[in-house]
């Protein structure tokens, strides 16, 4: 026999081999083990809650003859830094409509590598604000009386980044199923404690990340989703016509909230695996994040702002597909929901239910 003391997987307390049954026997809590349970048992206890990710960010600077075929803008009123080409006049911020915007000095910092063109024109989004104010009741009263009016509308293209990988989980969790049943004039329940282990991976395909805090993100992550498939390659000369915002928040901080949105969704689809449990916890978890790959993109947005009794409104409209959302409150319109713009695909690689790990019988 092996000096290595094993633990009992219900109580902790070390098993003792018992060589005419071939099983390890707790004296503790009574319950016996086979080798091959309590191996299992060990190697998932090392496994847990282990965590790594490994990105290939793709954080270029702007070349020197990209630099200079492109102008930029900072706005003392809201202090955003835009970007255009060459040829476009910027008279006021694309951001908050003021005229105290000046040609500022290009800085360095992360080039888009992708574009998705407008395909909503001005015209189109224009009309849609003004359908959207069409057989609503649910809007406060000041916007169901007179005409709405557009005060400004802005063209403008906000940056984020888009996250694919795969992630590998390999999750543990403590589960118990209770069976009731009468024998003789006692009613006995039994209660099952399962260690169940699931392990899959998951394909994360181009998850936006705002890189931009100027924009409300309950804006931006409402106008998801975007066709990325329809992307171009970025030149200063595909932001002709509109403007960029620079992106203001760091790819470390995009990368902290990819990471997380992505252990979050994994851990939520491989607990949703598992049913016909009494009861489950979750005991341990690891879950690597792999090949995965980064990229900055500029994605296509309207923006209009309109005035009511003093106070500014917002619409921000997608520029690929022409979904609207606006921050007036109680219209039927999603502002708040949360729609998560994910196309993951999920595979189970392996799917293991460890063993049945103890009985216990408790009477009355
Ligand atoms: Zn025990
Ligand atoms: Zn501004």
């Amino acid at each position: 026999m092996s000096t290595l003391t094993y633990k009992c997987p219900s109580c902790g307390a070390p098993l003792i081999y018992q060589g005419d049954e071939q099983v390890l026997k707790c004296h503790n809590c009574g319950n016996t083990f086979t080798g091959e349970v309590v191996r299992k048992v060990s190697e998932i206890e090392e496994n847990e809650t282990k965590q790594s990710s490994h990105w290939e960010m793709h954080d270029r600077e702007f070349s020197a003859s990209e630099a200079a075929r492109t102008k930029t803008f900072s706005c003392s009123s809201c202090g955003a830094e835009l970007i255009t080409d060459e040829t476009t006049v910027a008279t006021n911020c694309a951001f908050c409509g003021s005229p105290s915007i000046i040609p500022a000095q290009f800085t360095p910092g992360t080039r888009p590598e992708k574009i998705i063109p407008f395909k909503v024109s001005k015209a189109e989004a224009e009309k849609s604000f003004y359908n959207y104010f069409r057989g609503k009741q649910m809007l406060p009263k000041m916007f169901l009386k007179g005409r709405n009016q557009i005060s400004e509308i802005q063209q403008l293209y906000v940056p984020f980044w888009l996250f694919s990988c795969k992630a590998d989980a390999d999750m543990t969790f403590n589960g118990s199923r209770v069976l009731t049943r009468r024998s003789g004039q006692y009613m006995e329940t039994i209660t099952q404690h399962y260690l169940i282990r699931r392990a899959g991976t998951l394909d994360f395909e181009n998850l936006p990340i705002d890189a931009n805090d100027k924009i409300d993100n309950d804006i931006t992550e409402t106008l998801e989703p975007y066709q990325v498939a329809s992307s171009i390659e970025f030149s200063p000369e595909t932001l002709s016509g509109a403007m960029a915002n620079r992106a203001d928040v760091s790819p470390e901080i995009c990368k902290q909230r990819a990471d997380s949105r992505i252990r979050n969704t994994t851990e939520t689809v491989i607990r949703n695996t598992i049913s016909g449990y009494a009861t489950v916890s979750v005991r341990g978890q690891s879950i690597s994040v792999d090949e995965g790959v980064s990229l900055p993109v500029l994605f296509p947005m309207w923006q209009i702002t309109t005035i009511r009794e003093g106070k500014s409104y917002t619409f921000a409209i997608n520029g690929q597909t022409g979904k609207l959302t606006t921050n007036i409150p109680y219209s039927k319109s999603k502002f708040f929901g949360w729609i998560f713009g994910i196309a993951a695909s999920f595979t189970i690689t392996a799917l293991i239910v460890v063993a049945v790990l103890l009985k216990m019988g408790l009477v009355k």
